[in-house]
């Protein structure tokens, strides 16, 4: 899938690029279902890609997650598709207190680089390309109503997450309901 975003007249493009055959195997496992929602976090780091993909496994706190959104607006996918990235840990859901990844299985993680501590501001074109994944999502899942939520809306205990840090949600719910005319998505979907 590609991306194609335009602002005050310059056109930008943005590729998914499935980097998946680069994960460690012990950070996904079978999704066994259809994901119904999207979780966004950002990464509070710089080498996120190899975070992810092994990195958190060697440091021995394990995660990773559906798609990065590099500074640029690059779509890096992490995990092969069909499988559930381990992004959302512990999180409370209707039933409950969920321990068991429930959380994870049920949304797409996608990851925004991004230097949180260092205050850093997600960029217009991580915007433009979170908002048009989940468009991408939404129309191949055929969500309605659309799930999305931030790590912090669900982590448990309250307060346990502070990210996606800094995300605009206005700006990317504005780029989603005007997408007709600044996003266009094309090529083979990603999911
Ligand atoms: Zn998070």
């Amino acid at each position: 899938m590609r991306v194609s975003w335009s602002q005050e007249g310059v056109e930008q493009m943005f590729e998914v690029y499935d980097a998946s055959g680069l994960c460690d195997k012990t950070l996904y496992e079978e999704r066994g279902g259809e994901p119904d929602g999207i979780m966004l976090h950002t990464t509070d780091g710089r080498s996120s890609q190899d975070w992810l993909q092994g990195g958190s496994r060697r440091a021995g706190k394990p995660a990773s997650s559906d798609f990065l959104i590099a500074r640029s607006g690059k779509i890096i996918r992490i995990v092969p598709r069909g499988q559930m990235s381990y992004h959302a840990g512990v999180c409370r859901d209707a039933r409950g207190v969920d321990t068991e990844g429930r959380t994870s299985r049920r949304l797409i993680g996608i990851e925004v680089e991004n230097a949180d501590t260092a205050g850093e501001i997600p960029t217009p074109q991580q915007h433009a390309a979170a908002a048009g994944l989940v468009l991408a999502a939404a129309a191949f899942y055929k969500w309605s109503p659309l799930i999305m939520y931030g790590h912090y809306g669900l982590a448990h205990p309250m307060g346990r997450r502070s990210d996606p840090h800094a995300w605009n949600w206005g700006y990317m719910m504005w780029l989603m309901a005007h997408a007709h005319e600044s996003i266009s998505l094309f090529g083979a979907n990603p999911f």
